[in-house]
């Protein structure tokens, strides 16, 4: 079978002087998602414009599971199983003859690439030879516009055959744009707000305010974003202390005090973990407390930056990205949340200064203080 698999990088490519930067993070995440799925592989070499994994690949299975891991992998625009042989056309033609079956193909294409330009054939004519010797031998028929089978040919370090190019995630590798804490409530929204911000580089340290101790579902949730990011922090933090002090006494601007109080005490654990920004799986308008007027008064002495990846998005959309990063599921699964202890009409458009007011009456600063002392670490593999 396969003695290579061959990544062509995402959006690394535009990155310029700080691409090594970028491809190394590639080929560790590689790696590291590789042996965490017991894949043996011979080496991982990084290339100006590929990855190259030498590794055997014997049985179908062992190709399926292979894929399933790079197709969970940031910062890959697609990869293919491919053959290897030396930069030589006679060799070409070999490896061409001896790997690629066109029996039950009704049409064929030759896709030749040379990055090496001092390949003295140039990619038409690669295309043209090696056209001719499939087609001597299988008398299909060639198809520059639809073909059912597409031969590629890469000429880069070494040459490289395949005839299936599967799309990758795209995007940024894991951890290239840094860190940020992600407050995640067990619901459907925050999890892919979490995924999408790991698309675009991010690394995700998780933070979940709880009221019961039964906290499973959480570290479910984690252990499926883990699919993309290996493994995971979360502090847990009991929030007792708020509804001991607030539960019943602002009525309807507990909410939006809780969501400040939460948001509050983020930012200290965003400080313990270098994380340069807070992420909420907010979408406007979809309940009572995501309105811009809130939106505005949680953030409004936010000492970093609060991102909303869902803002702009429906439920619908939500659900769909769910479904497809693996999340759904466990998300609909019952858990008792922060809303069943809050008001059941909070505000949707309150009043700063009452908020303040209101505030300063529950002494946030020793809230959070106290609250810091309870909390738990979990790292999760
Ligand atoms: P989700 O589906 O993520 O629960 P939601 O539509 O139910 O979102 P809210 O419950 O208002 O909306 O929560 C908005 C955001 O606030 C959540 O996406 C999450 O980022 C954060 N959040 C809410 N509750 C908690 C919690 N108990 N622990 C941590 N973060 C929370
Ligand atoms: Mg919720």
């Amino acid at each position: 079978m396969y003695d290579t698999i061959l990544i062509k990088y995402a959006e690394i490519s535009l990155k310029g002087d700080n691409r090594g930067y970028f491809s190394k993070k590639l080929a560790e995440n590689i790696k590291q998602m590789f042996k965490r799925g017991k894949i043996k592989f011979r080496q991982v070499k990084r290339h100006r414009n590929h990855i190259a994994i030498d590794v055997a690949i014997e049985t179908k299975e062992k190709e399926e599971e292979i894929r399933s891991v790079l197709e969970r992998v940031f910062g890959i625009a697609n990869f293919a199983f491919a053959y290897t042989c030396d930069k030589d056309i006679e060799k070409i033609k070999k490896l061409v003859l001896a790997k690629v079956n066109l029996k039950k193909s009704k049409s064929f294409k030759v896709d030749a690439s040379r990055q090496d330009k001092s390949f003295p054939i140039n990619s038409m004519e690669i295309g043209r030879i090696i056209g001719e010797v499939l087609y001597n031998k299988f008398k299909t028929k060639g198809d520059m516009k639809n073909p059912e089978t597409t031969v590629y040919i890469d000429i880069a370090d070494r040459v490289y055959l395949y005839t299936e190019k599967i799309h990758g995630l795209g995007n940024l590798p894991l951890g290239s744009s840094g860190k940020v804490l992600c407050l995640l409530s067990g619901g459907i929204d925050s999890p892919v707000a979490a995924w999408l911000m790991m698309k675009r580089g991010c690394r995700i340290v998780f933070v979940h305010f709880y009221n019961s101790k039964n906290t499973k579902k959480i570290i479910n949730l984690i252990k499926l974003l883990n699919n993309y990011q290996l493994n995971s922090r979360v502090y847990l933090i009991p929030f007792n202390e708020f509804h001991v002090r607030a539960a019943g006494v602002f009525q309807n601007l507990e909410m939006i005090l809780f969501r400040r109080y939460m948001l509050k005490t983020a930012h200290e654990i965003a400080n313990l973990e270098k994380c340069k920004a807070i992420v909420l799986g907010d979408n406007l308008g979809q309940v009572a407390s995501q309105t811009l007027d809130n939106i505005l008064i949680l953030d409004h002495d936010a000492a970093l930056p609060v991102f909303r990846p869902l803002i702009t998005y429906s439920k619908q959309e939500i659900i769909d990205i769910g479904q497809k990063i693996g999340t759904y599921k466990t998300s609909i699964e019952p858990y008792k949340d922060c809303c069943s202890i809050v008001s059941r009409y909070p505000a949707t458009s309150p009043d700063l200064e009452k908020v303040m007011e209101q505030e300063k009456k529950l002494n946030m600063p020793l809230l959070i203080k106290k609250t810091m002392k309870r909390l738990e670490i979990k790292d999760i593999k």
